[in-house]
């Protein structure tokens, strides 16, 4: 359906939980968050319910998210219920990695088409700086295991000025031999990182200036897409802060706990919990009518009231 701004909304990122492996700088706090009760947390038929009525509205694309949706009892049982509805294209899912070696071929198996993984440095002591505890290695080899099982690969890197910033041409280098998608996204103000001084925060302007021999070849989505001549893989740029892409922002978010977010950075929500069928549909066609005409992030960050792991990223 379309919105109040005449916006297409054909995109879900539905968040099946807050809680994660890991730590990252810019996304958790240290100690992590006070767990939900099992019972705030989406059950797997309502994630589904959700997503039926997502595509009623006319949502054909989903992406799973979280939080880590890999730690999340039941995922599996999440993805083959969504994958399996009428009307949706793509079910993709966004995920640090850290366990793919081991259910990557599951999910290929219950319908999930396209992975997000992140990964913001290729030096294992900087992965465990920014993520608190995470490995390198298990990163890279669940991005290894979910090539060879056959899944498109996007990688995605935060771009954080004095952080990262030094491992451009290294990210790029990941493009060389594989036919991977490694897309650079500019750090957003929200959450854990709020605060930070503003060298943090880099315009994607960086990646061309670090590499003046990319060539633009498309846009895609959110990104812009650029390739070093030779390289099997593309370069993808993600603009929230410095191209404000909310004219053309065609996705809506629900959150592991069940509320309807119009927007990433309004503090706009729905309470979804609880509705079933046409009333379900109904508060979603509202959610969505509610969706504001653009984000006001530069004046001051953005106004949503959750980090991003509890918003679905
Ligand atoms: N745990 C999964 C992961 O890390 O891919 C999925 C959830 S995570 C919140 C989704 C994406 O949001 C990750 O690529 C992460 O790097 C990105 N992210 C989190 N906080 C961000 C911020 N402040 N600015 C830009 N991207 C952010
Ligand atoms: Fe976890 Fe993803 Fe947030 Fe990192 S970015 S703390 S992996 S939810």
């Amino acid at each position: 359906m379309t919105d109040e701004y005449g916006r297409n909304i054909t995109y879900l990122r539905l968040s099946v939980t807050d809680l994660c492996n890991l730590r990252c700088l810019y996304c958790m706090p240290e100690k992590g968050i006070p767990q939900l009760s099992h019972e705030k947390i989406l059950r797997v038929e309502e994630c589904v319910e959700i997503a039926r009525a997502a595509i009623a509205l006319g949502i054909h694309k989903i992406r799973i998210t979280g939080g880590e949706p890999l730690i999340r009892r039941g995922i599996l049982d999440i993805c083959r219920g969504i994958g399996r509805l009428p009307g949706l294209e793509e079910l993709c899912l966004t995920t640090n990695g850290l366990a793919l070696a081991d259910k990557c071929q599951a999910l290929r198996e219950a319908g999930v088409t396209r992975l997000n993984i992140s990964l913001d440095t290729l030096n294992p002591e900087k992965y465990r700086r920014i993520t608190r505890r995470g490995r390198l290695e298990d990163a890279l080899a669940g991005i290894e295991t979910a090539e060879k099982a056959g899944f498109p690969i996007k990688i995605n890197a935060v771009l954080m000025g004095g952080i990262n910033d030094d491992e451009i041409m290294d990210l790029i280098g990941l493009t060389a031999d594989k036919p991977y998608e490694v897309r650079f996204i500019e750090l957003m103000p929200i959450g854990e990182c709020l605060h930070w001084p503003q060298e943090r925060f880099l315009p994607a302007e960086t990646i061309l200036k670090a590499c003046p021999g990319l060539i633009p070849c498309d846009a895609r989505g959110v990104a812009e897409r650029y390739r070093l001549p030779g390289y099997r893989g593309t370069v993808g740029l993600i603009r929230p802060m410095s191209h404000r892409f909310c004219g053309d922002c065609n996705r809506i978010r629900v959150t592991a706990d069940g509320m309807l977010k119009p927007c990433l950075h309004s503090r706009q929500e729905v309470n979804l919990r609880g509705l079933q069928g046409k009333e379900l549909v109904a508060a979603m066609r509202a959610g969505i009518l509610q969706k504001p005409l653009r984000h006001h992030m530069e004046e001051g960050g953005s106004d949503a009231q959750r980090t991003m792991n509890r918003i679905g990223g």
